[in-house]
């Protein structure tokens, strides 16, 4: 039986759509059997991190009305063997998802992949609570900033009042010189929303480096954050790993 995680943040551009190409990469180098959704619809840019951006004609609008199988609309990465891609559907689509069917397509993604990760959009309106429909977990984005880590707290009661448990926190962009300073505001607002922590992930110029090279970043000649990436993953299995030491 699979497991379905959120990726979402209060304030845009923390880095939700890297984590979850990096994690989903990360989940399928380790083998498990990954999917990944962009639910961005409009903004929608989760192809390119994959690096597949010739595989978004088909997205979940084609399942959900019926027009497409599962499997017939998920697209396999080339080059990362057990990653698997289902776009977004194009701008402007004025069909509003069904909840119910949001839960069945989420239902028969569990019985066909290990994991499957959700790209949220920015903010916590209706696409937050769309994206969160089949959500076993939440992971919330945010970088170290305050104005971030407020929204963040935010996020995290939103997903709380849904009903999801299980939410993490994942601490994107990372200076390593303000490694100990965010420990001790991300301990408070661990204390503050009862989130866990699934990791620190650091500032890293490979990750614009990777994207502009058009080469998955886990494939990447430098890859900093990958390793955090890789542990934050790992986390998600279910093992117990202490946070990488920065100098
Ligand atoms: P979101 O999906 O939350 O809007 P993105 O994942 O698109 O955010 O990231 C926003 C920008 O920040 C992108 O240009 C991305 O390459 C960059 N970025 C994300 N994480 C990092 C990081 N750890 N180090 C450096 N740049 C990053
Ligand atoms: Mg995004």
């Amino acid at each position: 039986m699979g497991m379905v995680i959120t990726v979402a943040s209060g304030k845009g551009g923390t880095g939700k759509t890297t984590a979850v190409a990096t994690l989903a990469s990360c989940l399928a180098a380790l083998g498990f059997k990954t999917l990944c959704i962009d639910f961005d619809a409009g903004l929608k840019n989760l192809d390119i991190p994959l690096c597949m951006t010739d595989f978004t004609v088909m997205d979940y609008m084609d399942i959900l009305s019926g027009r497409l199988d599962l499997m017939e609309a998920c697209s396999e990465s080339p080059q990362i063997p057990n990653l698997f891609f289902l776009a977004a559907p194009v701008a402007g689509d004025p069909e509003i998802p069904d909840p119910a069917k949001l839960r069945s397509m989420f239902d028969e993604i569990r019985d066909e992949f290990d994991y499957c990760l959700v790209d949220a959009p920015s903010g916590i309106g209706q696409g937050f609570i769309q994206a969160h429909e089949g959500a076993d977990m939440s992971v919330i984005v945010t970088t170290g900033e305050l104005p971030s880590m407020r929204d963040a707290q935010r996020a995290v009661s939103a997903v709380r009042d849904m009903g999801i448990k299980d939410v993490r926190l994942l601490v994107n962009r990372v200076l390593p010189k303000n490694y100990k300073r965010i420990r001790t505001t991300i301990d408070d607002v661990i204390d503050a929303v009862g989130a866990r922590l699934l990791g620190l992930i650091p500032e890293d110029k490979y990750i614009f480096r990777a994207l502009h090279a058009n080469i998955p970043l886990i494939l990447y000649k430098k890859r900093l954050a990958a390793y955090d990436f890789l542990d934050a993953a790992r986390r998600i299995t279910g093992e117990d790993l202490p946070l990488r030491q920065k100098k």
